[in-house]
């Protein structure tokens, strides 16, 4: 059948998830695949995420760019799926449409204070300090001599770094434990009873545990002792607390510091829970991150959504209930997991999709793919930015990275990027 000789697919969001489908997709010899991005310039998370001093991380993007310049596969950047073009009209232009757009919303702490100045999403901290267009109005305050980041996840400790570091390369907590000009404060009491838990903890975690655990009991040798005596800025983890309201300054117009109740464990096992001791401590501070948690948003009314888990109910990435449409990386499985994990996923939802091809289960009969939607964005007056217009403003990043040893200074601002391509 047609369906099966040129199969028609689109992707939606260009980052690591969208790309590792289409990548897995093209295995088909003869599948077609358009990448459907907002924002005019590609990779998602590893562009707008993904930190600063981590270059290495950013080398999938020499296998993105691999997919994007084969034959069969094109990206269109500057489209907003679900305002410009919605997804009922790609699925009639396509045969199958996998939906890969990531996670672009924070969890919220729901507590009172939480709209005061002064407090912000680590989310659009990071997409500050990145240069993704939507936050660069952001300006927080970096004046102030605290700053409480909320959470401790892996991207909390990427904005503490941040915040910590003169432009330096560092790498996650083992090296914040090195920072230079900056020593740790960690509370021996929190790790009381530890030591007789770690055994039985998975090895990457009882690693980062032993070396918390050393840092927060064992007396530093000489040197270590003497490099943080001299340490200007400081750091700490806090555990057992739970933040309950973000307090305002005197005259109630900033954030000036955070509530946490202090906390117990209580129960075993599975049945753990942390619970309130009672007890209230007051953190003062300039500065609040919310850094509890990435959450996807509905797309279009027209896609099943689970709003209490933000992510699109699906069954191995076969969205449940609506035939010939998929969906990959963090908006399929949450937002949690490194970019091998949302590869392993990408790849398994690619897979399902060409099973079904296979099966006959997807529309029979042509469908016009690109030509479709060309023509309905050029009647919206939207002008797709194409992956070679991507690679001219990739080479004008670089060249004004140059001067000042940067390997790139992005461009920041939507209305000039489309003005560098003449658009
Ligand atoms: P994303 O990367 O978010 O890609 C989604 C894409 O969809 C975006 O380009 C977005 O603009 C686009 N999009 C959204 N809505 C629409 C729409 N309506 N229409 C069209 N396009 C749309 N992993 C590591 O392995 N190493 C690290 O060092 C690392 N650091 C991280 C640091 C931070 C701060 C964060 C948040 C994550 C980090 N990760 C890291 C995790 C990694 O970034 C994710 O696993 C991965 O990016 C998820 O891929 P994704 O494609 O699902 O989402």
């Amino acid at each position: 059948s047609t369906q099966e000789k040129t199969p028609q697919i689109c992707v939606v969001g260009s980052g690591p998830a969208g790309f590792y489908t289409a990548q897995h997709l093209l295995k088909h010899p003869q599948a077609h695949v358009d990448i459907y991005e907002k924002q005019p310039v590609p990779f998602g998370l590893v562009r707008f995420g993904v930190a600063p001093d981590h270059p290495e991380v950013k080398n999938v993007i020499n296998t993105f760019t691999q997919t994007a310049h084969s034959g069969r596969c094109a990206f269109w950047g500057n489209v907003e799926v679900g305002r410009d073009v919605t997804v009922p009209e790609l699925q009639e232009a396509y045969h199958a449409v996998v939906l890969s757009y990531g996670a672009e919303d924070h969890r919220a702490l729901e507590i009172p204070g939480e709209e005061l100045p002064g407090v912000c999403s680590a989310r659009a901290f990071v997409g500050w300090y990145n240069g993704l267009p939507e936050n660069q109005e952001l300006e927080p305050d970096l004046s102030c001599d605290t700053a409480v980041i909320l959470g401790q996840g892996n991207v909390a400790l990427d904005v503490a770094r941040i915040l910590l570091t003169p432009p330096e390369h560092l790498e996650e907590l083992r090296e914040m434990i090195q920072l230079p000009g900056a020593r740790p404060i960690l509370d021996p009491v929190d790790f009381l009873g530890l030591q007789d838990k770690i055994k039985e903890v998975p090895r990457p975690r009882k690693r980062l545990t032993e070396l918390l655990l050393r840092t927060a009991t064992e007396k530093p040798g000489p040197a270590e002792a003497a490099r943080q005596a001299s340490a200007s800025r400081a750091w700490g983890l806090r555990f057992f607390r739970s933040p309950q309201q973000v307090l305002p300054s005197p005259d109630g117009r900033r954030a000036a510091g955070v509530r946490l109740a202090v906390t117990r464990l209580e129960g075993v096992d599975e049945a753990t829970r942390a619970v309130p001791t009672g007890d209230m401590e007051d953190l003062p501070c300039g500065l609040v991150l919310s850094s509890i948690g990435y959450k996807s948003r509905p797309v279009d009314p027209s896609v099943p959504f689970d709003s209490k888990l933000g992510v699109i109910p699906n069954v191995e990435g076969r969205v449940m209930d609506v035939p010939g449409l998929y969906c990959s990386g963090w908006v399929k499985r949450g937002p949690t997991g490194v970019i091998a994990t949302t590869m392993t996923d990408s790849f398994l939802t690619g897979q399902m999709l060409l099973q079904d091809l296979k099966a006959g289960l997807l529309p029979s009969g042509p469908r016009p793919g690109y030509a479709a939607i060309q023509a309905l964005l050029s009647s919206r007056g939207v002008r797709p930015v194409s992956f070679s217009d991507w690679e001219k403003l990739d080479a004008e990043e670089v060249a004004r990275g140059q001067g000042t040893g940067k390997p790139r200074e992005k461009l920041v601002d939507p209305q000039e990027m489309l003005r560098l391509l003449g658009h």
